[in-house]
């Protein structure tokens, strides 16, 4: 067993050796919950969670910490923009987060902290980069000096780092409290009307950066295994992670950094104004199933762009429905034969191992996917010729287990729902919905989803199939 990851940090593939053998640390930078994460957003989430699951399959024993950005510019906009306060408005983002999640059967990382419930740690992290010279006031708020830090920009590569205007994409009044226009701030002094924080740096609250520093250094040590995110993270977000982590410590923060790529929707960036913009529910409301969308996802080698279309996530339930077909005809057929053949066993075999190694190099769920695809076949192939045994039959029943673990697809025919069940499902959300609890009823059609139950409102009520 040997994985593999291309490290952004060194722009090369590398064998992956964590910091203490056998443990994991890994950070994700996690969603800024002033909306409904789109699909761009749930392409990293889904790429964070099939790297979780390998790890835990290879053997790892895995800390996994993933922030909550509940403070910041456009989430302060949004909540006086609905007349709610900010804790208020934020929890309910959080909360559709969690079960859009859920329905695209991600794992919960074993931490998610709030930025909010961390500002001390902000504020001690800020106070020791002060000291070192890494950090200055002015005006009221607090900046990063990237002139201390002669290692800025290794991450990216420098030609972005040198790139004012891509640093700051909105030219704000702060430039000239600056000393440098690439420094960026760590506590931004609030107006009068904005939540602020006492705090010794002055009233105010802090810059996004700092949180993830404060947040991964807290749960996870000065130094990590593993750091990722989507590759439009890298600058300055990233950037400035390691700025302030290392500025601070004087040690390397995060040892391997793993970046998703973009997606694009029929070819092109997603954008409202185009109208090629998707969120999870705007699809699982066109009646797409979740687990379809998340094989759409995952599918792509997380490096590659990815081009999303809704024909893309009609293939993928096609793909899925076939497969789930013969993992349950294999799971209930008897066996016929007392041996298999060797040829079918070696296959079986052969495939498994294809499918680990695959998903060893650097997490290509392309190939894996394909070796899953010979693993099917092989079955068919057993099925149809009743040439199945009982040693092949566990053999091949271990794989689609193995398939399952790390990538999620499957139909669990354990969490299969009864007809009873989602009727009493149905019942429970027609009356959150008079109750004009909304968030109740979204959640249990997000839960219905995941499991494959798709519902219709109409005029008499609601009609239910399975996807
Ligand atoms: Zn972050």
């Amino acid at each position: 067993m040997s994985v593999r990851f291309f490290n952004s940090l060194t722009r090369s593939r590398e064998p992956f050796l964590p910091l203490e053998p056998g443990r994991v640390r890994m950070y994700a930078c996690g969603p800024t919950v002033y909306n409904f994460a789109h699909i761009g957003n749930f392409r990293t989430f889904v790429f964070v969670d099939a790297l979780r699951r390998h790890l835990k399959w290879r053997g790892y024993e895995l800390l996994h910490v993933m922030n909550l950005t509940d403070v910041d510019d456009k989430i302060i906009r949004d909540a006086r923009a609905a007349g709610l306060p900010l804790r208020e408005f934020t929890e309910k983002y959080i909360r559709h987060f969690w079960e859009d999640a859920d329905a695209l059967g991600i794992e919960r990382p074993e931490v998610a902290p709030r930025a909010t419930e961390h500002i001390p740690e902000m504020i001690a992290l800020i106070g020791r980069l002060t000291r070192c010279g890494c950090a200055y006031h002015s005006d009221g708020s607090t900046y990063f000096r990237i002139a201390s830090f002669p290692r800025y920009g290794a991450l990216s590569g420098g030609k972005l780092a040198g790139n004012v205007a891509g640093a700051s994409e909105r030219v704000e009044a702060d430039e000239y409290e600056k000393d440098d226009a690439r420094d960026f701030a760590l506590w931004k002094r609030s107006q009068p009307d904005e939540p602020a924080w006492d705090s010794p740096l002055g009233p105010g609250r802090p810059g996004w950066h700092i949180e993830c520093s404060a947040m991964a250094m807290k749960y996870l040590g000065e130094s990590l295994d593993i750091h990722c995110g989507g590759v439009d993270l890298m600058f300055p977000h990233h950037e400035n992670e390691i700025a302030q982590s290392e500025g601070a410590t004087g040690k390397p923060f995060a040892k391997y950094w793993l970046h998703a790529e973009h997606l694009l929707v029929n070819g092109r960036k997603m954008s409202k104004r185009e109208g090629n913009y998707y969120t999870l529910r705007d699809l699982l409301e066109r009646g797409y199933a979740a687990r379809a969308v998340r094989y759409a996802l995952v599918a792509v080698p997380y490096r590659k762009p990815l081009n999303f279309t809704l024909e893309g996530v009609e293939a993928a339930e096609r793909r899925l429905k076939r497969l789930n077909e013969t993992v349950r005809r294999l799971r209930e057929a008897k066996s016929v034969v007392a041996e298999a053949a060797d040829d079918a066993a070696t296959t079986i075999a052969q495939a498994r191992k294809a499918f680990g190694a695959a998903m060893d190099d650097d997490l290509n769920t392309a190939e894996a996917l394909a070796a899953v695809a010979q693993l099917e076949t092989a079955v068919n192939i057993a099925l149809t010729r009743g040439e199945l045994s009982e040693p092949f039959k566990r053999t091949a029943l271990a794989a689609f287990d193995d398939v399952q673990t790390v990538l999620g697809i499957l139909d669990p025919p354990e969490e299969a729902l009864l007809d009873a069940a989602v009727e009493a499902l149905i019942a429970e959300r027609m009356a959150a919905r008079q109750a004009r609890n909304f968030a109740r009823a979204d959640a249990i059609r997000a839960q219905l989803a995941a499991q494959g139950v798709l519902l219709e409102d109409g005029k008499d009520g609601t009609r239910w199939r399975r996807a």
